[in-house]
């Protein structure tokens, strides 16, 4: 065989999943996106995979972790029936107007049918697309294991969020602050598209795009909006109170479960209102409401306890890109309005379950806001304070609360008024819902990074251990209850930073 027969044969292998494709996004046209191949990587191997996901999306995990299967989930081989795109968005980054981005080193498949309705596949890291600026396209072991296990986490908590199906790793070196190797994850989701895709066609007056985007993303995922009174009918307002109400439910469980995200630019919100973009994100240790998790925000803009203004700020910058399919300031700012009483009537009525009040009332609020202070004033563990607390009120003495405390008198006085709310009856059942609400395990920063070291060396057995631990956080584990410790001093040294 020649040469030139060799590799027209190569071209035209491909992988067929067996899966029946569609690709509602790539319908939109060419002004929202760019077909592309992804670009190979050299000699890719499997890190981990799934299983759980693969199942829900009708994918043999076998065939995942197989020669043919790692190479078509690196980009190195093409999958029938996909049809590989990177999309265009852009964004305010840090609070200011970032211009154009878009997926620099995502490319989308296509999507396949699931029972729980379509679900988008994405390589990210599998290469340079037009939209990569001054990047190489690539993402590093170490991130993509963090995307990996941090998605899956959160859904896990039950946390609304993209997913992660698999990631595969090459030896090809990859220059960050120092050289590491490239990874590819592959994430799924009902759809990728952000804040920023609404921000990118308002901003360049493309009204066309921006209403075709609209009708897409109303049909699809929101098509209550198009039968509503409310608003006098305006079904773009409605989306917009849509998105307002699910972003403030999303980050209500940020808030109570601890999770920092660390970028929430723009371009990095979901108009799912699901998580999106483990960058830099962290689970907080010790509870600190100005923890900057991310390495590189120097002023702190997406600390912990700026989360929910910064959401509000973003559904603003959402509302301005929607204002001309709204036609109407008064409008767009009435939808927006919907933020400010669901996202505290959310955060109380999950900080009202992790305390076993199935029944949250007002006046709990004050019982919340003093826990919180005296977790903060002696820096106490966020999720192990709230686990023994459980445990307490689950029958157990309330010796290992009062431990993680200095202000024993302040913690005992808390705790008899709290316990007077509880009641004697309700004990049992509120014992249960803490149980259910307050996780043993999060994902925590020097988790992840244990699990990376030794991925670092070619074996993956932690990373697949953690994830079964994360996935379901509420369990025991027997043999994992270090996974649920008090993090070690080297944990507050990490650093993180953007984009890895
Ligand atoms: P992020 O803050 O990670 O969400 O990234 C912001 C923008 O930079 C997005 O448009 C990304 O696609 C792009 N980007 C980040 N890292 C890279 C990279 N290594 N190569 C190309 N584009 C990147
Ligand atoms: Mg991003």
């Amino acid at each position: 065989m020649d040469r030139m027969t060799e590799t027209a044969e190569a071209a035209a292998a491909q992988m067929d999943l067996g899966l029946p494709w569609q690709h509602g996004f790539a319908a939109l046209g060419s002004a929202f996106h760019t077909e592309l191949r992804p670009t190979p990587l050299p000699a890719p191997y499997p890190v981990c995979v799934n299983r759980a996901l693969a199942a829900e999306l009708g994918l043999d995990a076998d065939l995942l972790a197989s020669r043919e299967g790692v190479e078509a989930f690196t980009g190195n081989l093409p999958i029938d029936g996909a049809r590989p795109l990177a999309s265009v968005y852009s964004g305010h980054q840090f609070g200011v107007w970032a211009g154009q981005l878009g997926d620099g080193r995502a490319i989308l498949l296509g999507e396949v049918p699931t029972p729980a309705g379509p679900q988008e596949l994405q390589l990210k890291g599998s290469g340079l697309t037009p939209y990569s600026r001054m990047g190489d396209g690539r993402a590093v072991l170490r991130s993509s294991i963090r995307e990996f296990l941090g998605s899956e986490a959160m859904w896990g908590l039950g946390i609304p969020t993209t997913r992660a199906l698999c990631v595969t790793g090459s030896d090809a070196p990859v220059r960050r602050e120092e050289v590491e190797t490239a990874a590819v994850v592959t994430r799924v989701s009902p759809t990728f598209v952000r804040f920023g895709h609404f921000e990118h066609f308002s901003a360049r007056e493309q009204y066309g795009e921006l209403a075709k985007l609209a009708d897409y993303v109303i049909d699809r995922f929101y098509p209550g909006c198009r039968a509503t009174a409310k608003f006098a009918g305006n079904a773009h307002a409605a989306l917009l109170e849509q998105v307002s109400e699910r972003t403030a439910a999303m980050v209500a469980q940020w808030q109570a479960v601890g999770f920092c995200h660390g970028v929430m630019n723009t371009d990095n919100m979901s108009i799912l209102g699901l998580t999106i973009d483990y960058g830099p994100f962290q689970f907080l240790d010790a509870f600190d409401p100005g923890h900057i998790c991310n390495h590189s925000d120097e002023q702190g803009r997406y600390a912990y306890n700026k989360q929910p203004n910064v959401a509000y700020w973003n559904l603003f910058c959402l509302g301005q890109a929607l204002l001309p399919l709204i036609g109407d300031q008064e409008l767009a700012l009435a939808a927006l309005e919907s933020y400010k009483t669901v996202f505290p009537r959310e955060l109380e009525a999950r900080m009202g379950a992790k305390l076993g009040l199935a029944d949250a009332r007002p006046e709990d609020r004050e019982l919340v806001e003093a826990i919180l202070k005296l977790l903060a004033k002696d820096r106490v563990d966020y999720t192990i304070f709230w686990r023994r607390l459980s445990r307490h009120v689950a029958g157990e003495p309330a010796d290992t609360v009062r431990d993680l405390f200095l202000q024993r008198e302040e913690l005992d006085a808390w705790l008899a008024r709290y316990l007077q709310r509880l009641g004697t009856n309700g004990r049992d059942a509120a014992g249960e819902l803490m149980l259910r609400t307050n996780p043993k395990y999060v994902l925590r920063n020097h988790l992840g990074e244990l699990a990376i070291r030794q991925a670092k060396l070619k074996d993956y057995s932690a990373v697949q251990d953690l994830l079964a631990v994360v996935q379901a956080p509420f369990e025991e584990h027997p043999g994992h209850d270090d996974k649920a410790g008090f993090p070690p001093d080297w944990a507050s040294h990490i650093e993180i930073s953007c984009s890895s």
